[in-house]
C-alpha cells in the first residue's frame, strides 16, 4: 500500500496472487517505474516471529486501452504474470498477444498432463555422468520426457512448472522415482560391467520436497526395486529449499538418514547464502550450473566462479559435478582445475535405457571410437588434447 496512491486498488485475487489497479498510467515507462517500486518494496525482509523472511513477486502488467472488459484485462495480466514466472520469476513482464496463445497451450498441456501417466506418454531418459580423468561412467541422471500425442516430445522445462502448480508433480515425481529405481535393478540383473557402482540421480522439485510423503515415497521406491538406498541420489535446487527452509531441511535430513545421496542442482544461480549452505550439509554433491561451465573459456569471471565452487566443494568435503560440458576445451579446463566429475553433451546426451546399456559395457566415454583402418591400440589420451576424435554423443 505504501507505493499506491489513494485511488488505486489492491485486491487479493486468490491464493498468493494479488491484483493492483493503477489509474492514469501514462505509458509503459510509467508502468515500469511503478513495477520497480513494487518490486523493491517487496524485496525488504518481512520479520515474522523475529526471523527475516524474504519473498519475491512475479508481476504481469497489462495497460488498458479503456475498451476491454475487466475479465479480459485480468486474464491478460495473468498471462503476463505466468510469462514472468517462466522467465525466471521475481520480474515484471508486459502482456503481448503471443501470451494469449501460450495460455491456450498451457491449458492444453495441463489437461493432457492429467492422464499422461495412465496413457503411457511419460518416459525417462538417462544421461551419463563421467569421471573426467578416466572417462568412466560413474552414474546417470534420470530426465523426464513427455511424448505428447500432437505436440511431440515436450521438454520438462515446459511441463514441470505446470505439474508443480497443479500438484501433478507428486504422482509424476513418484512415477519417475519408481521407474529410475527399477531401471537400476534391471541394469543390475543384466549384470552389466559397471552397473554395480552406478548412481542414479533423480530430480526432485520444490513441491515434492515440501510434501509429507516424499520420505515414504523414496523409501518404498528403492525397497520395492530391491536396490540399496546409496544407489539413489536426489537432486534439489537451492530455490526449492529456500521456499521453506525449515521444512525442506527437515526432509533432507530424513532422506540422508535413509541413506540416499543428496545433490544441489544448478549450483551458483540460486539465492542461498553460504550460511544456508552450511545448513544444507548432509548434501553430498554440488552440481555446477551449466551457465558457468559454458562460459568458463570465454569469460574469466565464469572461470573464477567454477574454480571457487570447486574449492568450496573440496573444503566442505562434498563432490562437485560440472553440468553441461559440451566441448573438449571445457573438459580440459575443468580437469586442469581438478574437477573430477562431469556431465554433458560432450560425453553423452540423455538417451533411452538401451543407449546406456551399450555404454555400461564400455571402459571410457572419451575413448576415441575405432575408425576403420585406425590403430585400436593407440593411446586414447593422445586424442584428447588434439580434439582428434569424435565425441561419442552420436552413439547415444
Ligand atoms: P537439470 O536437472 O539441471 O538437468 C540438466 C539439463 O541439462 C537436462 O535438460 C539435460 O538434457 C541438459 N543438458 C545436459 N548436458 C547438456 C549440455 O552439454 N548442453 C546443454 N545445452 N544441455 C545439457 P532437460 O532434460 O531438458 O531437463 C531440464 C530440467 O527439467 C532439469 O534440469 C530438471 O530441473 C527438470 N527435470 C527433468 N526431469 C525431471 C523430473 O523427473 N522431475 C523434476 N522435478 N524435474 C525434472
Ligand atoms: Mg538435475
Ligand atoms: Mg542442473
Amino acid at each position: 500500500r505504501r507505493v499506491m496512491r489513494p485511488r488505486d486498488v489492491l485486491a487479493r485475487f486468490g491464493g498468493d496472487e494479488f491484483t493492483f489497479c493503477f489509474e492514469k498510467v501514462d505509458d509503459e515507462r510509467h508502468a515500469r517505474r511503478i513495477a520497480e517500486r513494487l518490486g523493491s518494496a517487496l524485496r525488504a525482509p518481512f520479520v515474522i516471529e523475529g526471523e527475516s523472511r524474504f519473498i519475491t513477486a512475479s508481476l504481469g502488467i497489462k495497460l488498458s486501452r479503456g475498451e476491454e472488459t475487466p475479465e479480459a484485462l485480468l486474464a491478460d495480466a495473468d498471462a503476463a504474470m505466468y510469462r514472468a514466472k517462466e522467465l525466471g520469476k521475481a520480474r515484471a513482464e508486459f502482456f503481448d498477444e503471443t501470451m494469449r496463445q501460450r495460455v491456450v497451450e498451457r491449458l492444453e498441456l495441463e489437461t493432457g498432463l492429467r492422464d499422461a501417466i495412465e496413457r503411457g506418454q511419460l518416459r525417462v531418459e538417462y544421461q551419463p555422468a563421467v569421471d573426467l580423468r578416466s572417462g568412466e561412467m560413474v552414474g546417470v541422471e534420470a530426465l523426464l520426457r513427455w511424448d505428447h500425442p500432437t505436440l511431440g516430445t515436450v521438454p520438462p522445462d515446459r511441463f514441470i512448472p505446470i505439474a508443480e502448480r497443479t500438484g501433478l508433480i507428486l504422482p509424476i515425481g513418484e512415477w519417475v522415482l519408481r521407474e529410475a529405481c527399477n531401471q537400476v535393478a534391471r541394469w543390475q540383473e543384466d549384470g552389466a560391467a559397471r552397473s554395480s557402482e552406478l548412481t542414479m540421480a533423480v530430480n526432485v522439485s520444490a513441491r515434492q520436497l515440501l510434501s509429507d510423503e516424499l520420505v515414504g515415497v523414496v523409501r518404498s521406491a528403492f525397497q520395492d526395486a530391491g536396490i540399496p538406498p546409496g544407489r539413489l541420489c536426489l537432486e534439489v535446487t537451492e530455490s526449492a529449499v529456500i521456499a521453506d527452509p525449515d521444512a525442506a531441511l527437515e526432509t533432507l535430513r530424513e532422506l540422508a538418514e535413509l541413506g540416499v545421496g543428496l545433490a544441489i542442482d544448478d549450483f551458483g544461480i540460486g539465492y542461498s547464502s553460504l550460511g544456508n549452505l552450511r545448513d544444507l550439509l548432509p548434501v553430498d554433491v554440488l552440481k555446477i550450473d551449466r551457465s558457468f561451465v559454458s562460459g568458463m573459456n570465454l569469460r574469466s569471471e565464469d572461470h573464477a566462479i567454477v574454480e571457487s565452487v570447486l574449492q568450496l566443494a573440496k573444503a566442505l568435503g562434498v563432490r562437485a559435478i560440472a553440468e553441461g560440458v559440451e566441448t573438449v576445451d571445457q573438459a580440459d579446463a575443468l580437469r586442469d582445475l581438478g574437477c573430477v566429475y562431469a556431465q554433458g553433451y560432450h560425453y553423452a546426451r540423455p538417451g533411452k535405457p538401451t543407449a546406456v546399456d551399450e555404454l555400461l559395457g564400455r571402459e571410457a566415454l572419451n575413448e576415441p571410437l575405432a575408425e576403420p583402418g585406425s590403430d585400436p591400440t593407440a593411446d586414447p589420451s593422445d586424442g584428447m588434447g588434439a580434439g582428434g576424435f569424435e565425441p561419442p554423443t552420436s552413439r547415444v
